[in-house]
């Protein structure tokens, strides 16, 4: 039986996100993302009690 590909992807921004999608069909994948979430530059950010999406709404 042939051996499942592993990959590792920096970043889980949406193009990170993406290619994770697209690659857990045929590949064990695992995302290495240095913030505390994920989403990148289209993350929510949270101000006191408020919070808002930006980035590639
Ligand atoms: C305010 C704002 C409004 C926007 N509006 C629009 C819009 O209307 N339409 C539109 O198309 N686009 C918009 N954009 C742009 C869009 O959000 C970005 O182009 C897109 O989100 C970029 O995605 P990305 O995955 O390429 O990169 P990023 O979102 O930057 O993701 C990269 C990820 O990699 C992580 N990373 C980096 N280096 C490392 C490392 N060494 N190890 C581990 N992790 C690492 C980062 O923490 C981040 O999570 C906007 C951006 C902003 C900030």
């Amino acid at each position: 039986m042939a051996e499942r590909l592993r990959v590792g992807v920096i970043g889980a921004g949406i193009a990170g996100l993406t290619i994770v999608r697209s690659l857990q069909k045929i590949a064990d994948v695992i995302v290495f993302e240095k913030s505390r979430g994920v989403g990148g530059r289209m993350a929510t950010r949270r101000i006191d009690d408020v919070s808002f999406d930006h980035g590639a709404q």
